[in-house]
């Protein structure tokens, strides 16, 4: 009787064949990978204090340890204990460890000009004067306070509305509640109305 192969089949069957003949060759050479693997895991946090943490990613909120080791962190992985992710993590949760130890990390602040090619590095301080100078700018010059329309009725009505329409604010997963909770204050303060969350999106 001919068996019929689907490509998820012959796909699962390639891979499970793949894997299968790697962990074979490694066997007969007499190499034990689960052993191998744990002893990694083990040196890699020996010494090391483990602190329970939340995924900064998304609203999952997976629980995560990480690991700690004269004040470095050395090692970031899902928490056994969480009732959420109960030691998983996706993939994305899985790097949070090259969020913080990442050559590629920039640290400076960046500024390239209109027009420029060229990036420039700029003093922090610098950069936030200049970010509050056109917050304000784009703030003062939209600003409605009375808003004008007509009711159901048809009658022109005035309605006292404070907010500017030209700014959005989309705020971070990796910034703590209490960042969260100044920053829609002080964007709610400006008359802002479009705030945004990435968790939530
Ligand atoms: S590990 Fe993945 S699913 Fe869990 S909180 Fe992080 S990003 Fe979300």
């Amino acid at each position: 009787m001919a068996v019929k192969s689907t490509r998820r089949t012959f796909l699962k069957q390639s891979g499970l064949l793949a894997a299968g003949t790697a962990a074979g060759s490694l066997t007969s050479l007499g190499v034990d990978l689960g052993t191998k693997r744990a002893l990694a895991t083990e040196l890699r946090i020996r010494g090391a204090q483990a602190y329970p943490s939340i995924c900064p990613y998304c609203a999952v909120g997976c629980g995560t340890l990480v690991h700690v080791e004269d004040g470095q962190i050395v090692n970031i992985e899902g928490n056994p204990e969480s009732p959420v992710n109960v030691g998983t993590l996706c993939p994305k949760g899985a790097a949070t460890f090259q969020l913080h130890v990442n050559p590629n990390r920039i640290t400076n602040v960046l500024h390239r000009s209109p027009g420029a090619t060229e990036w420039e590095v700029w003093d922090l301080d610098e950069a936030m004067d200049r970010i509050a100078e056109l917050v304000k700018e784009a703030r003062d010059e939209t600003f409605i306070e009375q808003w004008e329309g007509v009711d159901d009725e048809g009658n022109e009505v005035t309605k006292l509305a404070n907010f500017t329409p030209a700014i959005f604010t989309l705020g971070g997963a990796t910034m703590a509640n209490e960042w969260n909770h100044i920053h829609q204050k002080l964007m709610r303060g400006l008359g802002v109305v479009a705030i945004e969350n990435q968790a939530r999106i």
